[in-house]
């Protein structure tokens, strides 16, 4: 049977995944910026949390781990090459070690750029990849302690999965990404109807993610960007815009 997975939203944009094996009952939350909401939602579902699986240092990332591994015991996983603490990690992982959730496997990535230690987790047979804060739906993270060409080996490497893989990341920055992504590619076709889908889901307040790698190679400007150069200035500009 698939994986579940469940998007939880707190703070202002924020989207904390919980990723449920329904054959073994394991239960894993991805990136808990916070504790109250991610328990109550695996408490209606019926589901005992047992791991957290971290990406990156950040506040919004790590908030809740402590409160949920003290109400539940759970073992965290978390990147091994950060420059911050991960709160009450028990297991430091980077490039080429796996996660597990009940039978399956995630592949760790590591992708600095918006950190310098910040991983992603690859579960080829869900085809799934959680990315935390480095690729966005027509965006990509703000590059805090890495460079340039940092983010422009993740957006490439992340362009080569199959395109089908869905792509859960940790915020809802979609409307902000996407007018940014006109502005850089005004003809391109596949943003203009994408940015139309985006406002009548904004508009009601749904959510538009995860999003899929073909979406993401045919409307991000930054997967986009055809060198380093071209990535930073574009990074760059966004900052601002
Ligand atoms: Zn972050
Ligand atoms: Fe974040």
């Amino acid at each position: 049977m698939a994986l579940e997975i469940v998007r939880v939203p707190v703070l202002s944009d924020n989207y904390v995944w919980l990723v449920h094996d329904p054959v073994s009952g394991d239960t894993v939350v991805v990136d808990p910026a916070t504790s109250d909401e991610v328990q109550a939602e695996a408490a209606r579902r019926g589901w005992t949390i047992s791991q957290i699986w971290n990406t990156h240092w950040h506040g919004d990332h790590v908030g809740g781990n402590e409160a949920i591994k003290a109400a539940t015991g759970c073992r965290i996983t978390g990147p091994k090459g950060e420059a911050e603490p991960i709160p009450g990690m028990d297991m430091a992982v980077g490039e080429g070690d796996i996660a597990r959730i009940g039978g399956l496997t995630a592949q760790v990535w590591d992708v600095p750029a918006h950190t310098g230690g910040h991983i992603a987790y690859y579960l080829p047979d869900a085809g799934a990849i959680f990315v935390g804060d480095t690729l966005f739906a027509m965006g990509c993270g703000r590059l805090f302690e890495g460079s340039p060409a940092q983010m422009f080996t993740a957006m490439q490497r992340l362009a080569q999965l199959p395109g089908e893989t869905a792509v859960y990341c940790a915020h809802e920055y979609t409307l902000s990404n996407g007018r940014y992504a006109l502005h850089v590619e005004p003809d391109n076709a596949a943003v203009t109807a994408r940015m139309a889908e985006v406002e009548i889901a904004r508009a009601a307040n749904e959510p538009t993610v995860p999003t899929t790698i073909a979406l993401e190679r045919a409307t991000n400007p930054f997967m986009r960007a055809g060198s380093i150069e071209e990535l930073a200035k574009r990074r760059a500009e966004k900052d601002n815009f």
